[in-house]
């Protein structure tokens, strides 16, 4: 069945999963979401046999309905291929009893990798479609990972550009130097005095400029978006909860139609969307754990029905979870009002005009699925600590929040189902925190001496990834105040 794709604040205008993805965000400043969540087609045991890209095939056409199966199968087989550096592409690590969802094999090393990869694919696919006549300008606010990863993927590609801008005091110091040592002339990295949420603000800003819109357009040129607000990066997402649940199927860990629990590290509320919508696809999901770090307003928000983001933005040693506006929050709370478009608006402009909302009773009664707890910076390097000497696992500090939190869910609801970790990043990625809460004698050494100390320790081969940036030279060295983002994108594509 065709699905179409309207506007979190306005659900007259309808259009195909190639426009929402071209388009990223819908002119009124909506997310797009799709006029129904579709039903997995086969048994979760005829998809046990199946390879990840399978899988991914799947689940995203029954989302990307006006693609065909040469388009997406070619897309699924360019993106999850030799750049992830297992054939599994997510393997499921067992610790404690729960199992880790291993997100972080692909280029860039962390969980945005699994949905980057694919997106620059079918953006091209969705222009060609579409007889886009434009160059599409990649324009991306970055917590961290995204960054990189949207690096990753678009660097080269024919027909786009990309710019990313990330707050220059927000991020660890490998996710930095992965960005700024990024090639191609296409790419274009800038750090900016402010926070996550200041770039992501700018960014919307910029995308929402209906007079930048007209000199790009004159310039043959359009803005789309890599971050988590598109639609091509929220599909790709549910293959992996889907894949989990088979996997664990196939290896016998769980009994058919057995529910299990989705423990998910949370920031602009992606990555768990994906797994709300994969349990509304039919995959036996029971709770979903919303797992926050000390910027827990979505914990408030589950607690308290009030969405509150005035408060101070905290820099903690989970940066890619530092965010005090969830997007992603938009899709469930349009939902949760009944698909209600004007009363979805209402609430995203009393968040922009005050800072926050609140939700009715009978909405609020619509999250029962969700659980949501915090972890503080110190519960956070005890975790790591604690899981190293029980198992040797090393976890990065993301997941590390999520498992924590998962020990107060299990403690306060005595639920012993069977548990799925999303495991967002290798702990290469943040080695001076992990390898501090291991043992703060590492505090001395720099921050390369600590990746060969973690691999010793860890019994893990330092990835690729962190070998390409030892020595790579620092391309990209801009650095703008948060109110100069424009002037800044003006200059990058020769417009005056
Ligand atoms: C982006 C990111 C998150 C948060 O994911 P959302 O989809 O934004 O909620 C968590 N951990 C890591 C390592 C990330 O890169």
């Amino acid at each position: 069945m065709e699905i179409l794709y309207s506007s979190t604040r306005d659900s007259q205008k309808k259009v195909t999963a190639s426009q929402a993805i071209l388009k990223g965000l819908s002119d009124d400043g909506g997310l797009f979401v799709p006029d129904h969540i579709p039903e997995l087609e086969l048994s979760m045991k005829e998809l046990a046999d199946k390879s990840y890209q399978e899988i991914a095939y799947e689940v995203m056409r029954l989302y990307l309905t006006d693609f065909t199966e040469d388009e997406l199968k070619n897309c699924i087989n360019r993106a999850y291929d030799s750049k992830f550096d297992t054939k599994e592409i997510v393997p499921i690590k067992e610790a404690e009893g729960t199992y880790y969802l291993e997100l972080f094999h692909g280029s860039t090393i962390a969980f945005k990798d699994m949905a980057l990869s694919i997106l620059p694919h079918l953006m091209i696919t969705s222009a060609a479609k579409n007889h886009a006549k434009n160059d599409i300008v990649i324009l991306t606010a970055t917590s961290g990972d995204t960054g990189k990863a949207a690096l990753a993927g678009f660097a080269g590609v024919e027909g786009t550009k990309i710019i990313v801008f990330y707050p220059k005091n927000g991020v660890s110091p490998i996710q930095e130097k992965q960005m700024v040592t990024q090639k191609g002339d296409n790419t274009f990295v800038v750090g900016i005095h402010g926070n996550f949420d200041d770039a992501q603000s700018g960014v919307k800003a910029l995308f929402n400029d209906s007079e930048l819109a007209r000199e790009m357009e004159d310039a043959g040129l359009q803005f789309s978006s890599a971050n988590s607000i598109n639609i091509g990066r929220l599909v790709p997402q549910v293959v992996y909860y889907v894949y989990a649940y088979a996997k664990l199927l196939k290896q016998g860990k769980i009994k058919d139609g057995e529910k299990i629990n989705v423990v998910v590290p949370t920031g602009n509320f992606g990555n768990i969307l994906a797994a709300f919508y994969a349990k509304n696809m039919g995959v036996p999901i029971g709770k979903l754990i919303c797992a926050s770090n000390e910027n827990k307003v979505l914990y408030d928000f589950f607690v308290t029905g009030k969405y509150d983001r005035n408060r101070e933005f905290k820099l903690t040693s989970s940066p890619s979870m530092d965010i005090l506006i969830s997007s992603n929050l938009e899709r469930l709370i349009y939902r949760i009002a009944g698909n209600d478009a004007e009363k979805n608006a209402e609430l995203m402009a009393a968040l922009a005009k005050n800072g926050g909302y609140e939700i009715t009773g009978q909405m609020k009664a619509e999250l029962a699925d969700f659980y949501g707890n915090y972890a503080d910076e110190k519960e956070t390097a005890a975790r790591i600590a604690e899981m190293y000497e029980n198992t040797g696992y090393v976890l990065d500090t993301h997941t590390a929040v999520a498992s924590a939190v998962y020990k107060k869910y299990v403690a306060d609801t005595k639920d012993d189902s069977v548990t799925v970790i999303a495991s967002t990043a290798s702990p290469f990625k943040f080695t001076r925190y992990v390898m501090n809460a291991i043992d703060d004698k590492y505090d001395a050494m720099s921050d390369f001496e600590l990746v060969d100390e973690l691999s010793k320790i860890g019994n893990v081969a330092v990835p690729n990834a962190i070998e390409e940036i030892r020595t790579a030279p620092v391309i990209h060295d801009n650095v703008c105040d948060k109110n100069q983002m424009k002037a800044v994108v003006k200059g990058f594509l020769g417009l005056s």
